[in-house]
């Protein structure tokens, strides 16, 4: 599931990407199959209630006393696919109108703030079916908090002024998401089904939304709220430290008083003819230049069979990468170097679809047909042979193992799934549905198998190069569509003749779970374990999941060269993608097995080992052996044609995230210019591929980092083992890590670019002239206030941006702070003279500050800072970071605790006049102009030093030492 949220907690987001949860239809639902109870992890120890409010609320309510923040989602169950035709967007732009202003709270910046004050984030997302928002805030503020939020529920404003306003940041959403392909494709994908209401726009913009003759804007957003916001289609997730009893007593003081309209739950039953929409070819041009093919099945919704998992079983086999796969054979073909199915059974609300997505070599292109063909055989294998119970108990033993282990996330993000669960699954099955595979069902398997036909098949060809007649409306995108003949799919299958099987079984998974630390080893901390023949070993058991037996390792192959050497750069992140290519099967195993394995091109090589720990020396065995690479001129230059795409794909990104990335590259030695790296790669050659493989296993340094579930023999042998792969090495080499930016008095850096996408991106940073950990306290606490007032001002009263805010930033030892922004209505100089003048009003807004709120801010910061972390992985972090800097006391983050604690509001103050109001900061300020803005000039600064490439960049700056 990839749901994208917003940029910053402020934000409010559409989701962009595919949901796998779906719609119940509780007339299918093996109803032996289902618990009479709530059914959590066995590694779940909080306390759990269900219940229904007297308004037909379903409710689950968490209670974990060690959480220091609470949260609450809430979701309804409706969404675009109810949207009115006058007024499409309808269900998205309500979500937005919610955040501003309700009878109880009406002042529209007052949500908001309350939460920056109370270190809280909010969000909301509108997807086909369901629109659901979500908070988290420290514990002692939940209590008005869930006041707020509930209010949303009861009396909006829905002020008739904001409507006006409101559509604008709509827009601004929809004119950041345009250019993006897969908005495009699922836009086509649901153009093709004609009079189904999944045919209409999502997210809505100034064309769609706004008076028009018979319908008037503010009038339909409050006939949609009073027609669908009913108590009996809501579901409310809600997790604190209080005790259970508490909880039940807040759940029902906040939301018993929701009406409930007893509506009926809005679905969709209309029934498509598959005679018009399958059997198509479609040719599409995307923005990215990406060489994808596409088989896509609609299939009937079947949801409500998730204690079955029949998709789940189909894409299993489809997607393996065991000998005789079409994934496998056709990677030995060279003609393709990925293949992944999935379904998502309501991505149309009574229909869904059964995906296999490929990703082309140039060779590939060449063989679309036999490459479809080969899918579709081994779709008729599966049929014939594939329905077996042996493959159900590898599934259920993999998900078994996860559930019973599955581990604590954030408040903020468990409420939300819950709540989106609790629409699409039964209550008590809310937790464990994705995980919950209770019987081998052979007719609910053949019952998707008999689907994958050619009457719901549109096979999509999707490059730069396709044939196209028609465009697309809302998005930019364009497209062909071709009939396609029973005869076409006969003669495809024909084309392809390899031998196909099915998957052996997976040697990976763990049959023991035996621990082997004790809380007491925690204590001791990181402890340096190995230190010989230039490999080092630490390790650190978990303080508070000691009885997970899971471990972390982080295998770092160390070697300077690519700090300086673009070759080196480039060598490594091709060998990394063809060791992921070439261990694709591996790494799918160890996936089902509850391990993650992963290479990453890093200052030499980070090999990352990850998950259950009892088959992990096996896994690293196999990993290792394999990392040094041979390869066919041909699998070289498609690796080299995958890079440079990739390279040029970012130009693709958001605007803003495209600056943010200059501003990483602008601060940090060893980054190249985009330019320089594609012409080195396509210079590129197998021999210095050959070469710089041999020079990094020869001259390194290995560093590991073991964290969790390992014992001193685990290290031994892991310490063996790397020493087969070092057998060849001659030098023992310095550690490297790249060096940050050293800021000078007044040095202005300016970059100003021209990009590929229609919006205008800015990022303006003033850097504190003294390096340190209060100053990088200080601008902890201020960004939280200036983040909101510039929200509040830029986006909410004056509509130029959806994303726009105000961050703080590490430049190692020194600290900045600065706006960013993406308009889709000012250019880059209009934009940088609202920032300057923004920066004024804020200095007096800063001025009025209050002791209290000040107070607020700070105890904000310090809450999130001491959280105890949720799970290995949060707990890991803060050593990683350390160990990476090479600070072996582990104590970065304390001092920054420390530092927090001593800061007063005379310091935040005085850091905004020292960095923002300083003309003698230094200052970085990234400017790029989008197409619709390239007649507009950029802006210029005082004292600007103009930069036209990092190279040249890299010349006028120093680094830290
Ligand atoms: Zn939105």
């Amino acid at each position: 599931m990839k749901k994208l949220f917003a940029i910053s907690a402020l934000t409010v987001a559409v989701i962009t990407g595919c949901s796998t949860t779906s719609s119940l239809n509780s007339t299918s639902v093996k109803s032996n199959l289902l618990s009479p109870k709530l059914i959590v992890s066995p590694n779940d120890d909080r306390q759990y209630q269900t219940l229904t409010l007297e308004n037909g609320i379903d409710v689950i309510l968490v209670s974990d006393p060690s959480v220091s923040k609470s949260a609450a989602a809430l979701s309804v169950g409706v969404g675009l696919l109810h949207d009115p035709m006058s007024q499409q967007g309808m269900a998205h732009y309500l979500e937005h109108m919610l955040f501003l202003g309700t009878e109880k709270y009406p002042d529209s910046k007052g949500y908001s703030e309350f939460m920056t004050n109370n270190g809280g984030a909010h969000n909301a997302y509108t997807w086909l079916d369901i629109t659901n928002y979500m908070f988290k805030v420290n514990n002692d503020a939940y209590d008005e908090a869930l006041d707020r939020f509930s209010d949303f529920f009861k009396s909006p404003k829905l002020y008739p002024e904001y409507t006006e306003k409101e559509k604008n940041a709509v827009n601004a959403e929809w004119s950041m998401r345009r250019e993006m392909d897969f908005f495009g494709q699922f836009k086509l994908a649901r153009n093709m089904m004609g009079e189904h209401p999944a045919n209409r726009f999502l997210i809505g913009n100034l064309e769609t939304l706004g008076d028009k003759e018979g319908s008037n804007l503010h009038q339909e957003t409050v006939n949609f709220y009073n027609k669908y916001y009913s108590g009996n289609i809501m579901k409310l997730a809600m997790i604190s430290n209080e005790p259970i009893e508490q909880m039940v007593a807040k759940a029902k003081k906040h939301f018993t008083s929701i009406k409930n309209k007893h509506i009926e739950k809005p679905s969709v039953t209309q029934e498509l003819n598959y005679n018009k929409v399958g059997q198509k070819l479609v040719h599409y041009k995307p923005n990215e230049d990406v060489k994808t093919l596409k088989l896509d099945f609609t299939i009937e919704n079947n949801a409500a069979e998730f204690a079955v998992k029949p998709n789940y079983f189909i894409t299993y086999l489809l997607s393996n990468e065991m000998a005789g796969s079409p994934a496998q054979v056709l990677k030995e073909q060279g003609l393709i170097s990925s293949l992944t199915a999935y379904a998502t059974p309501n991505s149309y609300g009574n229909y869904g679809t059964l995906q296999v997505d490929i990703q082309l070599t140039d060779q590939g292109i060449k063989q679309r047909e036999l490459i479809t063909g080969t899918v579709l055989d081994y779709i008729e294998l599966i049929k014939q042979q594939g329905v077996d119970s042996r493959y159900f108990k590898e599934i259920q033993t993999s998900l078994n193992n996860q559930f019973r282990f599955l581990e604590k996330g954030d408040e903020f993000g468990y409420v939300s799934n819950l709540a989106d669960s609790m629409q699409h699954f039964p209550v008590n099955h809310a937790i464990n549905a994705s995980y919950y595979y209770a019987q081998f069902d052979a007719d609910a398997v053949n019952a998707v198998l008999e689907q994958l036909t050619p009457e719901h098949m549109r096979v999509w060809y999707i490059s730069k190069d396709e044939p196209t007649e028609d465009k697309l409306h809302f998005y930019d995108g364009e497209y062909k569509i071709v009939d396609l003949k029973e005869s076409d799919f006969e003669h495809w299958k024909k084309a392809a003749n390899f031998t196909l099987s099915l998957p052996s079984v997976n040697t990976l998974l763990p049959e023991h779970f035996a621990l082997k630390t004790v809380p007491a080893d925690a204590k001791k901390g990181v402890q340096k374990v190995i230190d010989a023949d230039g490999v080092t070993i630490w390790h650190a058991a978990s303080e508070r999941f000691y009885a997970q037996p899971k471990g972390s390792l982080k295998i770092y192959i160390n070697n300077p060269e690519s700090l300086d050497d673009i070759k080196t750069e480039v060598a490594l992140a091709i060998w990394s993608d063809l060791y992921r290519l070439d261990k694709a099967k591996l790494m799918t195993e160890a996936s089902v097995a509850g391990m993650y394995l992963g290479l990453t091109p890093s200052n030499g090589l980070m090999l990352d080992i990850s998950g259950f720990t009892d088959k992990q020396s096996l896994l690293l065995k196999d990993a290792l052996s394999g990392l040094q690479i041979s390869v066919s001129e041909r699998a070289f230059e498609q690796a080299v044609d995958r890079y440079v795409r990739g390279i040029q794909n970012q130009a693709k990104e958001f605007p803003f995230r495209q600056a943010f990335s200059v501003y990483q590259k602008l601060v940090r030695s060893g980054s190249y210019d985009d330019a320089a790296l594609i012409a080195a790669a396509k210079s590129l050659t197998v021999g210095d591929l050959e070469t710089v493989q041999d020079h990094v296993l020869s001259n390194n340094q290995v560093r590991v980092f073991a964290y969790g579930n390992y014992d001193k023999s685990d290290l031994e042998v892991l310490k063996s083992t790397l020493d087969n792969i070092l057998a060849k090495r001659k030098n023992i080499t310095q550690y490297a890590r790249a060096a940050y930016w050293k800021p000078e008095k007044k040095q202005t850096l300016v970059w100003q670019q021209d990009i590929d996408v229609a919006d205008v991106a800015v990022i303006d940073f003033a850097v504190h002239p003294v390096p340190g950990y209060a100053q990088k306290a200080a601008a902890m606490i201020l960004q939280g206030h200036l983040r909101t007032a510039a929200f509040e001002r830029l986006r909410t009263q004056e509509q130029l941006a959806y994303a726009v805010g105000a961050t703080g930033v590490a430049i190692d030892e020194y600290s900045a702070l600065g706006f960013y922004i993406q308009t889709p209505v000012k250019d880059a100089k209009s934009m940088q003279a609202r920032f300057d003048e923004y920066k004024l009003e804020y200095a007096e807004e800063l001025n009025k500050l209050t002791s209290e709120t000040f107070a607020q801010l700070k105890n904000a910061v310090l809450v999130s800072l001491t959280e105890a972390p949720k799970n290995l992985s949060e707990e890991l972090q803060p050593l990683l970071g350390d160990w990476f800097k090479e600070n072996m006391e582990f104590d970065s983050k304390a001092k920054l605790i420390a530092a927090v604690e001593a800061i007063t509001l005379a310091d935040v103050k005085d850091y905004y006049q020292k960095t923002v109001m300083n003309p003698d900061a230094a200052r970085l300020n990234i400017q790029l102009r989008g197409s619709k803005f390239k007649s507009e000039p950029f802006a210029d600064l005082p004292m600007q030093i103009k930069l036209d490439s990092l190279e040249q960049a890299k010349k006028q700056v120093k680094f830290q030492p």
